[in-house]
């Protein structure tokens, strides 16, 4: 029987499209062990999956190469029809883990917000995985899915935990996105954009995006369950981070820019709320919304977060992948002080703003006076943060952008490397 380390393993290491394994796959091996029995010392992951649910005894006959029967349709038992109507997915006895109630939001938001789109809008949300070019899943409907519970609203539309009903029965976490609503924000070639940046994104830190389909008035995100859920939730709990636990996320923060940006992918849009936690509370970047594939581009358009603007896009200057080493810089700043840098008592309603997206500034009275301090370079870093810290960041809020220090460099700041794990020095030390 598979061990809650084991499933656990597989399921941050899955890949429904390609079949290439993530770079954080290789954690150590665990041995059998009944599945009632208590681990001597489960990790924190093996803790929450023994939270949601028991193990999945279908795992156990998992192939080494998991993706498989999920790229080919031949593969699949055909599932019954989706009945459309609310219900809890713990009542089938061949189904272990516990995705927990589903409250039939689904239904509720199509009858309140649906309403179907039509002409180009409508081609540009026809978004399918089974039909993309680099890695192409298998043809994925709603029914495919037991429903779970909700995990957040977004923008557009509701999150759930959901299984696919399929062998192996994989754990994802389901969004939507209304079409009307999208096509209402004329943001579909942005959402487009998100999903095809995303779909091809490989690593540990960076929500995997394992599939897509449509319905007649959704697109559904098949993405990666980040099973702790929010940073800024926990941010806001404890009022701001140990320099342990900051300097570990800003290391895993560095490596996967450090790997976005090898991939010519801006983010632009860094701050708390677009970060998740994975099983293991691990970081994942999230929310592609406002990145760009810029392969030796320089952009002007604005965006992001006021409090986490780099001088450039304030001034509407061109910018380039710089302004995500800017981002981290005010991150490392809120995650040990608690509030952003330039933040300003007035301009404190981040999290529900959406991003500005303007090519010429356009402050309102709120913003300038975090635009007038960003420029100004004027931050105060308190003295409860250490210098070693209030190095990396000074190093990193440098208002010329060629002078931020670069992310390899970052990683092997001393702030960085003095509170990695010893295991994780020595992985990167052999991989590098
Ligand atoms: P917002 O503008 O509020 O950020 P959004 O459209 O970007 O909305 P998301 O942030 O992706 O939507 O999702 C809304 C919420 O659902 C998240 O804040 C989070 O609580 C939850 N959620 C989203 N994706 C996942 C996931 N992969 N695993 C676990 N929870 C998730
Ligand atoms: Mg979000």
């Amino acid at each position: 029987m598979a061990s809650v380390t084991a499933i656990t393993r597989q399921i941050e290491t899955l890949d429904i499209s390609s079949g290439v394994k993530t770079a954080g796959n290789a954690s150590s091996g665990s041995s059998a062990r009944p599945l009632h029995a208590k681990p001597p010392s489960q990790p924190n992951a093996s803790k929450l999956l023994t939270k949601y649910a028991a193990p999945n005894p279908f795992l156990k006959a998992k192939p080494a190469h998991p993706p498989s029967s999920l790229r080919h349709p031949t593969q699949i038992p055909k599932p019954p029809a989706y009945s459309g109507t609310p219900h809890a997915t713990t009542g089938d006895t061949q189904t272990s883990f516990d995705i927990g109630l589903y409250d039939g939001g689904l239904e509720v938001d199509n009858e309140s917000r649906g309403g179907s789109v039509t002409g180009e809008a409508a081609e540009t949300l026809a978004l399918d995985s089974s039909i993309s070019g680099q890695y192409p899943t298998r043809e994925w409907h709603l029914r495919d899915f037991d429903l779970g519970r909700p995990l957040g609203k977004g923008k557009f539309g509701r999150v759930y935990m959901v299984r696919t009903k399929c062998a192996p029965k994989y754990i994802v976490a389901l969004k939507t996105l209304t079409k009307s609503e999208i096509v209402q924000f004329g943001v579909e070639k942005q959402i487009r954009r998100e999903i095809e940046i995303q779909q091809n994104l490989r690593h540990p830190n960076v929500l995997r995006l394992y599939g897509y389909f449509h319905d007649e008035t959704r697109v559904f995100l098949m993405l990666e369950f980040a099973g702790k859920g929010e940073l800024y939730r926990q941010l806001s709990k404890v009022g701001c981070f140990s320099e342990r636990r900051s300097s570990r996320y800003i290391y895993q923060m560095t490596d996967a820019l450090k790997y976005l940006h090898s991939k010519h992918v801006i983010h632009r849009d860094i701050k708390p709320e677009n970060l998740l936690l994975g099983l293991n509370g691990e970081l994942k970047i999230a929310d592609f919304g406002w990145s760009v594939h810029a392969p030796g581009n320089r952009r002007t358009t604005m965006c992001g977060t006021p409090d986490y603007l780099p001088p450039e896009m304030i001034e509407g200057k061109h910018h380039c992948e710089k302004v995500d080493h800017w981002a981290l810089g005010v991150l490392t700043y809120e995650f040990l002080v608690g509030s952003a840098p330039f933040a300003t008592p007035d301009n404190d309603q981040r999290s529900t703003s959406p991003p500005i997206l303007c090519p010429v500034l356009d402050p309102t009275e709120n913003t300038s006076e975090s635009y007038r301090k960003i420029l100004k370079l004027d931050y105060k870093v308190p003295n409860t943060v250490s210098i070693e810290a209030a190095d990396l960041i000074s190093k990193l809020l440098k208002s010329d952008p060629e002078k931020r220090i670069p992310l390899a460099d970052a990683l092997k700041h001393p702030w960085i490397l003095w509170y990695r794990p010893k295991a994780s020095v020595g992985q990167s030390e052999r991989t590098s």
